[in-house]
């Protein structure tokens, strides 16, 4: 545990902190709880077997059930509720007496006490809640996860993988879920933000809260990861509470989003947060799924002009091409317009197209239009570098002034083998040894425009097995179903050695 220190001057610091704030003025404990801790700690505590797995779920805001005070929080651990303070009068300590729970953890200090005598109790017996609440992973943990076929044991019996879990839907979070699902297994960035001692040290202005989005997303990526949770499921109620407060209710779990806004916003946030700048590789974020383009762009003479008219004015200065240097987080693709069909049967035909087709978009010859209300343009897109991790929206919505239209055409992709080389020009290739990319994460969204539901489909690599994960049901999927869903946004991982034409992974 090299980051112990660093946590361990945390806790501290949190601890300080709990005993001076006591909203009821009530610090006649805190005394006997310093001065008494060591020789009490041995002290045996009649109760363990009182405590209830099974109620436990720290994924929730951590307030007091009756004050709603975020101050000096404890659970008990016999019914699972959260209660404030532990000197006499306090709220956990009048449950300890009205309801006869003896054993409380306090949420920060992850300090085990006996109450209403307020003891500490030290039993190791007691670590298995104490991960729970907040786990961790040393190195070799986090390269076992993605080598361990190993299947965890939830406290009601049930099996489940680490990283292919659940996420509770609160109302309409969905859209939310299914990003934080796939961002999960982008391996870089879960690696970095499963040790907290990653970003720990990061120092934002004084009173910038945005520290709280990074520190929220590192307990979801541990959580998920966890392979000694209670449950099979996580809620992402406290991360996304950060995302509200922080995105000043742009994004809220009651109302359902549209993930790319989310995901383009959120990828945005955590950057900033972790103080990353311009600069390539000033975060984790731009180090993982940063790419580069270049976009030519030339104006359209109006069209109601004479040819004549209209040559002319092409050799002209005004009208020559520019070009643009562009960075990105991930590339747009646009469909090509569904067919319109007459008759009601004929609609069953579900338009295709390849994903090679919707990549010709930025392979620096395909230009397309562009319209202001003033003035046309055309646009062609070069990519000059590629990130490790390629993100691929596929625009599916369109809208009108009056509603958001849905285009259900079916993207055609492999999930293993996608070369990206063949959008690159010759001068570009040759700076790019590898090309060729494997899905990790497919968004698909399914009903009506504007509502809806969102799933996801992840890659788990130690078994090599695709899930469906959509809110709690996680099942396990065949790869060629993936490509019959209505994909739309995909997560691709670039494969840095091994020999494409042989599909050897890694
Ligand atoms: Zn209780």
């Amino acid at each position: 545990m090299t980051s112990s220190n660093q946590e361990n001057t945390l806790k501290r610091k949190l601890d300080d902190r709990d005993d001076s704030e006591d909203e009821y003025g009530n610090n006649d404990n805190v005394k006997s709880k310093s001065e008494g801790s060591s020789s009490n700690a041995l002290r045996l505590c009649p109760y363990l077997d009182t405590i209830n797995r099974q109620f436990l779920d720290f994924d929730f805001e951590k307030l007091c059930s009756v004050s709603l005070s975020r101050i000096n929080v404890y659970a008990c651990l016999v019914c699972g509720k959260y209660f404030q303070g532990r000197g006499t009068n306090t709220h956990a300590y009048t449950h300890s007496v009205a309801d006869g729970h003896h054993v409380f953890l306090n949420l920060h200090t992850l300090k085990f006490y006996c109450l209403p005598d307020n003891y500490e109790i030290v039993d190791s017996s007691l670590d298995d809640i104490k991960y729970v609440l907040n786990p961790t992973f040393n190195k070799d943990q986090i390269t076992q996860l993605d080598i361990s076929d190993r299947q965890s044991r939830a406290i009601d019996g049930s099996m489940y993988l680490p990283g292919i879990v659940g996420m509770n839907n609160i109302k309409a979070n969905d859209y939310c879920n299914v990003i934080l699902q796939a961002l999960s297994h982008v391996t870089p960035l879960r690696d970095y933000f499963l040790r907290e001692s990653n970003y720990a040290h990061i120092k934002r202005p004084p009173g910038d809260s945005s520290y709280l989005l990074v520190q929220r997303f590192g307990e979801l990526m541990r959580k998920l990861w966890n392979p000694r949770n209670f449950k099979a499921h996580v809620s992402p109620h406290e991360m996304l509470q950060a995302v509200v407060l922080w995105s000043k209710k742009r994004f809220q779990f009651t109302e359902q989003g549209d993930p790319i806004d989310f995901l383009s916003w959120f990828l945005n946030a955590l950057h900033l947060a972790l103080n990353g700048s311009k600069k390539k590789n000033s975060s984790i974020i731009y180090k993982t799924f940063l790419g580069h383009m270049k976009i030519y762009t030339r104006k359209i003479p109006p069209l109601e002009l004479e040819e004549s008219q209209r040559s002319e004015l092409l050799n002209t200065v005004e009208y020559g091409e520019t070009v643009t240097e562009s960075p990105f987080l991930y590339l747009t693709c646009d469909l090509p317009p569904p067919p319109l069909f007459k008759d009601q049967i004929r609609e069953n035909i579900i338009p295709q197209v390849s994903l090679y087709t919707l990549l010709n978009k930025f392979n620096a010859i395909t230009e397309k239009e562009y319209k202001t209300y003033k003035e046309n343009f055309m646009k062609r897109f070069e990519i000059t570098e590629l990130p490790p991790y390629l993100i691929l929206y596929i625009k599916r919505f369109t809208k009108n002034t009056f509603f958001v239209e849905k285009n259900p055409t079916i993207v055609n992709f492999p999930v293993r083998n996608v070369d990206f080389g063949d959008i690159l020009t010759a001068e570009v290739k040759a700076t790019h040894p590898y090309t060729t990319y494997d899905l990790v994460a497919n968004i698909v969204h399914d009903g009506e425009p504007g509502q809806g539901t969102y799933r996801v489909h992840i890659l788990h690599r130690a078994t090599g097995q695709w899930y469906e994960l959509q809110d709690l049901h996680v099942t396990q999927i065949l790869p060629q179903m993936i490509a019959l869903s209505e994909a739309y946004i995909q997560i691709y991982e670039l494969r840095k050695s091994g020999n494409p034409e042989n599909g050897v992974s890694n």
